[in-house]
């Protein structure tokens, strides 16, 4: 049958091209499916300076075309569909999606991650508005407006640097008083004369007039005062920038695979529970989550896929 691969990778992000790449390059029948685009989270990053070998002025945009072009000279085939059932049961594992069915002897799960939202008041009703998770493609819409970026880790740090360029002033807003970013984001953020910070505060509303976002509210946690912020008459509209971490894209799995906290559990050779299925990057459950580790796990992956199969047909 032409739709059984000898591995299914699901996800078209670093992990999922790092797999595509070793399963492609051991000439295994290699298909990863994406739902969306390639690159997952990392497309949304407007400068990568921790992947070994970037090039100069790397954005995470750039980084995955020129993997997504690798991938596809090893023969792996990428196809845009959507996940509407997994069965994982079987010997022959079977992926069913909106356009088509696939078969796979072994499968790598690569779905990652995707920015967690605030859950107030009023964020849903502006995202688009002037609430964004992406500062690479919607930065450039608040050019010489206040800008809020929500969050302390390392996008939000990183991020609002790179806002900074937009921003007439950027304000990070962190629910602790000190950041979880790494030292070297920290210094560069701390130094630099257009970012300010609001601690130990976390966003109660976001308020606007039907169009556009032009305020926030504030909640010191540990006083409880709550701060309105508002747009200058003059400004009309603020920029809010949310990156307070990630929620796993593991829902098509539950009940299906061993997880913990949503994330799937694998070994160091990225083994389920179940035999013949993988796991790797952002949605395992693991402590460190960076470009780097997501293709180290997806080159094991891959790698450990192939031993599975040699040994299967043994
Ligand atoms: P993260 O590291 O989980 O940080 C999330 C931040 O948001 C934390 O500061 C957290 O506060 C805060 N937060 C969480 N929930 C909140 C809420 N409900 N309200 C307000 N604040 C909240 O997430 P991330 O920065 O998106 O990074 C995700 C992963 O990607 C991390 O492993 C990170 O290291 C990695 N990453 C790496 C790079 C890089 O290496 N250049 C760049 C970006 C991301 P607390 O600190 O109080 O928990």
């Amino acid at each position: 049958m032409d739709n059984v691969y000898d591995v299914i990778i699901i996800g078209a992000g670093p992990a999922g091209l790092s797999a595509g790449l070793y399963a492609g390059r051991s000439l295994l029948k290699t298909l990863i499916i994406e739902k969306i685009t390639e690159g997952g989270q990392i497309v949304s990053s407007s400068i990568i300076e921790n992947y070994p070998g970037s090039i100069e002025d790397e954005s995470g945009f750039s980084l995955i075309e020129r993997m997504v072009n690798q991938v596809k000279s090893f023969n792996t085939e990428i196809v845009k569909d959507n996940i509407i059932e997994i069965d994982l049961s079987s010997n022959i594992k079977k992926i069913k999606c909106l356009k088509e069915t696939y078969y796979a002897e072994s499968i790598i799960l690569a779905l990652g991650a995707s920015p967690r939202k605030i859950g107030c008041k009023g964020e849903e009703d502006y995202i688009g508005k002037g609430v964004s998770f992406c500062a690479t493609c919607d930065g450039a819409f608040f050019r010489g407006l206040d800008i809020y970026v929500i969050g302390g880790g390392d996008s939000a740090v990183e991020e609002a640097l790179f806002l900074t360029k937009f921003g007439k002033k950027v304000t990070i807003v962190h629910r602790r008083d000190t950041l979880r970013a790494t030292k070297n984001l920290q210094r560069r953020a701390f130094n630099h004369e257009k970012i300010d910070f609001i601690w130990d505060s976390v966003v109660e509303e976001v308020k606007g007039d039907g169009l556009e976002a032009n305020g926030l509210v504030l909640r010191n946690i540990k006083t409880g005062e709550l701060t309105e912020i508002k747009a200058s008459e003059e400004d009309k509209a603020i920029g809010i920038f949310v990156f307070i971490g990630l929620d796993p894209n593991t829902g098509i799995l539950e009940d299906k695979i061993d997880m913990k906290n949503g994330y799937v559990i694998g070994d160091e050779d990225m083994k389920t529970n179940i035999e013949g299925v993988f796991v790797a990057g952002d949605c395992k459950y693991k402590s460190i989550r960076q470009v780097v580790t997501a293709v180290s796990d997806g080159a094991i992956a891959a790698i450990n896929a192939e031993k599975f199969l040699d040994t299967k047909k043994e």
